[in-house]
């Protein structure tokens, strides 16, 4: 049994490992690129990313009385959606807020909970990584549209995500949405339930297709012993965590012990998958919320606001209102 510390430094050498073959891919997009533009701009990405490479390192706490934990730290942050030290950093960040409106929608409806739907399309050629992207987000823009679904929910946060599979001689690409949606019991009786068969077939005709797409649903079954909300928390994390599996860059070409071995071969990153995904997922927004999610959200946002206006004016007198202020010194 190893230690929590040698796991985390396992785990944050595959992340580091992971990383450097992302961005020896950028490096080789830019040599290969005849547009000079497009290879400048590969180019300043990679070096960019090679500062998260070289700059991040983790610490791993063991406190005696709590378990044990690690914290990253990084001198700056590309936050490109392909860097895997500012991607974790995001989704910490991104755990970190929904798990708070999550609270503040328990504090106004406590008997909340979450049935996490898995809405996904057929895969697609890599190269298409684009126009499929554009194609799914405008489904599910279709589907929660729908007067049937909107009935079935009191809310729902969205997360797109891409799967790369295939192989480097025909690579694909897959993508597909973590919904998390907000039920109560009054959303599980006739009429208002939406079962799976239903659910694909609506997701079918917004998708525009002829095949019947996967789909999943299921609610969070909360441990009786245990933290009955900590389900919840896991399918809100699970709806927001990435936009693309680190290991997922690597499927195109898996080696062959991933995960251990000290002679293990170096990663190699597909420059395609990069390139594609890179122009997929410039300017695009990949978490959505509606409904009691959105709400949350407007309240926390402006409650945040109050605070840091409260932080700019403090309690303390204004110097120059002050009775001790007396001109200034010439
Ligand atoms: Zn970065």
């Amino acid at each position: 049994m190893t230690s929590p510390a040698k796991r985390a430094a396992q785990r944050f050498r595959r992340m580091l490992d992971t990383d450097k073959a992302i961005i020896a891919a950028h490096f080789a997009l830019a040599r290969r690129e005849t547009d000079p533009s497009r290879a400048t701009f590969y180019a300043a990405r990679g070096y960019a990313m090679q500062t998260c490479y070289r700059t991040t390192r983790i610490v791993v706490h063991e406190p005696d009385d709590d378990a044990p934990y690690t914290t990253m730290h990084t001198a700056r942050q590309c936050r490109s959606r392909t860097c895997q030290v500012c991607q974790r950093i995001h989704a910490r960040q991104t755990r970190r807020l929904h798990h708070a409106l999550l609270e503040r929608i328990w504090r106004h409806t406590p008997e909340m909970r979450i049935s996490l739907l898995t809405l996904s399309m057929r895969n697609r050629p890599l190269a298409e990584a684009k126009p499929a992207l554009e194609d799914f987000t405008g489904a599910v823009r279709r589907y929660y549209a729908l007067k049937e679904v909107k009935r079935s929910h009191h809310g729902v946060l969205i997360g797109v995500e891409a799967a790369i599979r295939g192989d480097d001689a025909n690579p694909m690409i897959g993508w597909h949405a973590h919904c998390a949606q907000l039920i109560t019991d009054a959303c599980m009786v006739e009429g208002r339930y939406l079962a799976i068969m239903r659910i694909r077939e609506l997701f079918r005709d917004c998708l525009r297709v002829d095949y019947l797409p996967q789909c999943w649903i299921a609610a969070s079954k909360p441990d009786p012993d245990g933290d009955t909300r900590q389900p919840d928390r896991n399918s809100t994390t699970e709806a927001v965590k990435y936009c693309c599996k680190p290991v997922s860059y690597l499927s195109a070409n898996p080696p062959k012990d991933l995960f251990g071995a000290a002679d293990a071969p170096r990663f190699h990153v597909s420059p395609d998958v990069v390139r594609y995904l890179t122009e997929a997922l410039h300017n695009r927004q990949l978490v959505t919320m509606k409904g009691a999610w959105a709400k949350a959200r407007k309240e926390h946002c402006a409650e945040q606001r109050t605070a840091k206006r409260n932080r700019r004016s403090p309690s303390s007198p204004d110097p120059f209102q002050s009775d001790e202020f007396d001109g200034l010194p010439f």
